[in-house]
């Protein structure tokens, strides 16, 4: 089996490859379209992970190429992102249960917002990986919500665009990336899980928070994404 996991940030993924360097797993790198992929034996099964720098173009880059070129058949994303829904606390991790592009706008021509010809506004997330990753979340004892992604190449930092985004499409959470490997995958027909831990509330403190929190963050999506692995199958002895 091949898994593939994509992060936005080098903060997102250190903590995975730290790990299975720790594990004395067998990593090899290849450099392909202006990133880093590393490819991680664990027994007969292979995890490919790489960060995509920020944003829905980037993570489309990464993601397409995971499928396409490296064969990955489950996409797993781990990264931090702006909470939206108000019972979510900075370190809470959340999963999608669909994601929505935020800042696409041809509304002009009667489209609702976020919508796409020939696409759709909401893409849904994998229902089994959803419904493991609850398993394995009720196994550690631990608090996991599903909710909306938004994401948009734009980083929320107000009070107002957070209030239209939650209006507009009852999103739970905000970030840059997931929708777009939403739309990847679900044009391969590659399942995938779309995991983030809060690191700010996407107000006006929003850039204070995110920088205070990110690495905490990313760590508990890392190793959440790490016991998911565990649940595919994967002989970890973390
Ligand atoms: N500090 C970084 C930029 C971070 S952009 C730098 O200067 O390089 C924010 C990243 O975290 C994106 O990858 C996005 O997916 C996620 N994120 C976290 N909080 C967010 C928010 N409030 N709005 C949008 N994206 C957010």
């Amino acid at each position: 089996m091949k898994v593939g996991i994509i992060g936005a940030m080098i903060e997102e993924v250190t903590p995975l490859i730290e790990t299975f360097r720790r594990l004395h797993c067998s990593i090899s790198q290849e450099q392909l379209g202006g990133n880093t992929y590393y490819k991680v034996k664990i027994g007969e099964k292979e995890v490919y992970i790489a960060y995509s720098k920020i944003g829905k173009v980037h993570a489309a880059i990464t993601a397409s190429v995971m499928i396409a070129h490296f064969g990955c058949e489950k996409i797993l994303f781990s990264g931090v992102a702006g909470g939206l829904a108000k019972d979510l606390k900075v370190g809470d991790l959340l999963i999608a249960s669909k994601l929505c592009q935020h800042d696409v706008d041809i509304s002009a021509f009667g489209h609702p917002l976020g919508f796409i010809p020939e696409s759709s506004t909401f893409i849904q997330a994998d229902s089994a990986l959803n419904a493991l990753a609850h398993k394995v979340a009720k196994q550690m004892g631990k608090n996991l919500k599903e909710g909306i992604i938004a994401s948009g190449d734009q980083f929320i930092a107000s009070e107002s665009k957070k209030m239209w985004i939650i209006k507009e499409f009852g999103a739970d959470a905000v970030e840059m990336e997931g929708a777009s490997v939403a739309v990847v995958c679900n044009a391969f027909n590659v399942p995938f899980c779309v995991f983030r831990s809060i690191s700010d509330s996407a107000d006006g403190g929003a850039d204070v928070s995110f920088d205070k929190f990110l690495e905490s963050a990313a760590k508990v999506s890392a190793q959440f994404t790490l016991e998911m692995l565990k649940a595919l199958g994967y002989a970890l002895e973390i």
